[in-house]
């Protein structure tokens, strides 16, 4: 589903951001990307969606190539791929159902679909049909990172990418976060989690990409 082969990233100023990355993530896998801050891994992660390109190597993601990949093929790329982030990146001027429809309405889905679409979706991620009307703000933590993994979801991605998801959590919301990616993996979906939190990984039973300043860790 996700292949690195032999991948380097450097960043201007001769940043050694990954080197000589090599790694295979099969279908409906649930993958533990780890290592400390700076080791590389929302480099890796950014590299999935094409938001940055490698210097040297090669990458495969659902069967395209991305380094061949045209400008104007990335849009569907990033369709297959929902992507969740440490600070939700909710929109605060718009009701939580405009943040999932948005997406909808972004890839030109039926309008009568799309309503159906984020009531499906918020069942999923375990939130009641009263918190469509509100403003993420008003929500709590737990609650801002449910809506946003609902808005990650809602396109039926084959890969959910979990940039330290749990991040701005305290340990109990942590576990559900988890529970939940661990039900949307469990539904099909390959879900990759990128963590620096060691106690975190260590609680669940999954296999880790550990990344040391930028190389693939023994
Ligand atoms: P992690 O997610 O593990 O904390 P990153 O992938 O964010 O690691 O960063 C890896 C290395 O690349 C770090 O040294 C970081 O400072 C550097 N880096 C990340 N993004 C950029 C950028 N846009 N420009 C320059 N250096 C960057």
């Amino acid at each position: 589903m996700i292949h690195f082969l032999q991948v380097d990233k450097t960043y201007p100023d001769d940043i050694k951001a990954l080197t000589k990355i090599s790694c295979k993530i099969e279908r409906g896998e649930f993958v533990f990307i780890t290592g400390p801050s700076g080791a590389g891994k929302t480099t890796l992660l950014k590299l999935i969606i094409r938001a940055e390109r490698q210097d040297r190597g090669e990458i495969l993601v659902n069967k395209r190539n991305i380094s061949r990949l045209k400008n104007s093929q990335v849009p569907l790329l990033r369709r297959e791929i929902g992507f969740v982030f440490q600070d939700f990146k909710l929109l605060h001027n718009k009701s939580v159902y405009d943040n999932i429809a948005l997406v909808l309405r972004a890839v030109g889905h039926n309008k009568k679909e799309i309503p159906k679409r984020v009531r499906h979706v918020l069942k999923t991620v375990g939130l009641e049909e009263w918190i469509l009307q509100q403003t993420p703000l008003k929500l709590s933590g737990g609650e801002q990172q449910r809506v946003a993994i609902a808005r990650a979801l809602v396109n039926t991605p084959a890969i959910v990418l979990a940039d330290e998801p749990t991040g701005n959590l305290d340990p109990e919301l942590t576990v559900e976060i988890m529970n939940l990616l661990e039900k949307v993996n469990a539904l099909g979906t390959t879900v990759v989690v990128a963590t620096h939190n060691t106690g975190l990984v260590a609680q669940y039973q999954k296999r880790i990409i550990p990344l040391y300043r930028g190389a693939l860790a023994a």
